[in-house]
């Protein structure tokens, strides 16, 4: 099935990509994700209903999306996680159903969340080791994670994504190892730069830049770039002898802003045109109030059209007023 793209901004962009927040709630503490003082959670009754994750999903493939990646918070740690994959999986026009997740709970439920229609999955990992983990993530869950890393791969997700935020002085001396771990396993290690958002820490000096993690790794690797989606965010590399691959995710650097194909609603049902741009629009609120999908497309088409071309500098970032990672849906 076809559906017309009706997802264009001024700006030329189509976008075919929703990262939709199914939960602000998270069982780590990541210390560049979530404020050390931690978030109001916000109220459960007004967190998006599996009811409505379905309508909206429904809606937006109805306009020309057919990528909806699940996010969070932790997205498994909804209990109803597995009914909403199911459902959104069956979308007719949804080419691709993934989700980001810590992989906490991956090593019980990976085969099954597979076999619902999950065709992509994305675990973060910024550490091979335990002490760092606690350090960073603020709880003993590494060989949890590590645990639901090896189930993912015997479900057959290949390949795997592992997201690493990348932090001068906290992780930048594992990069190599990262890259090491890709030899005998398809898995695609995706260094991030660190990016800035209320309370986390973040400093020009913690950023560690693309080009600095590209020519450490060149120091000791041949990288061939693959030639990707024009809409895709990552720089993507094969190593020869590798089974795995290494990609660069460049935000702050490198913006993509001129390719962005993303939309972003958040766990409360708010349709965000960029993660760097604060306005919001309640799809909730409407949907409660009994708008009908008519009504629900119309806030998408006006937060598409007000998207802007491309997001602040970061050094603007830091001082602008927006949610948290955690709030908005990584
Ligand atoms: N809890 C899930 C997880 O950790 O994968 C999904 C939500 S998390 C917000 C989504 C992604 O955002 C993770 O890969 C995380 O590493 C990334 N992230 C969070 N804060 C970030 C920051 N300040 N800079 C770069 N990436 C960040
Ligand atoms: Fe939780 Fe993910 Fe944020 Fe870590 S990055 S605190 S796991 S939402």
């Amino acid at each position: 099935m076809t559906v017309e793209n009706r997802l264009i901004d001024r700006h030329g962009r189509r976008h075919s990509y929703l990262r939709l927040s199914i939960t602000d709630r998270c069982n780590l503490r990541c210390t560049y994700c979530m404020p050390p003082q931690g978030i109001d959670w916000t109220p459960r009754t007004e967190i998006l209903t599996a009811d409505e994750i379905v309508r909206l999903g429904s809606i937006f493939v109805g306009m020309g999306i057919t990528k909806i990646r699940l996010t969070g918070g932790e997205p498994l740690s909804r209990r109803d996680i597995g009914q909403i994959a199911e459902r959104l999986g069956a979308l007719p026009g949804l080419k691709t159903l993934a989700m980001t997740t810590n992989g906490i709970s991956l090593a019980k439920r990976a085969g099954t969340l597979r076999a619902m229609g999950l065709n992509g999955l994305t675990i973060s990992l910024d550490t091979l080791r335990r002490e760092r983990f606690i350090e960073i993530a603020k709880r003993d869950q590494f060989n949890a994670v590590m645990d639901g890393i090896e189930a993912s791969l015997a479900a057959g997700f290949a390949p795997l994504k592992i997201n690493v935020v990348v932090m001068r002085g906290v992780n930048d001396d594992e990069i190599l190892d990262f890259v090491s771990w890709a030899k005998n396993r398809p898995i695609n290690v995706r260094f991030i730069e660190y990016m800035p958002f209320p309370d986390n820490k973040w400093s020009t000096g913690g950023l560690m830049p693309y080009a600095e993690i590209r020519a450490l790794i060149e120091r000791h690797y041949e990288m061939i770039p693959l030639m990707g989606d024009a809409t895709a965010v990552g720089k993507d590399f094969r190593l020869a002898g590798y089974a795995g691959s290494v990609s660069f995710v460049t935000s702050m650097t490198e913006s993509f802003c001129g390719a962005c194909n993303r939309l972003r609603v958040t766990a409360d049902g708010n349709i965000k045109s960029c993660l760097f741009h604060p306005a919001e629009q309640s799809l909730r609120d409407c949907m409660r109030s009994g708008g009908s999908d008519t009504d629900v497309e119309k806030l998408i088409l006006g937060a598409v059209d007000a998207k802007q071309a491309a997001h602040p500098p970061m050094e603007e970032l830091l001082t602008m007023k927006n949610r948290t990672m955690i709030e908005i849906g990584g």
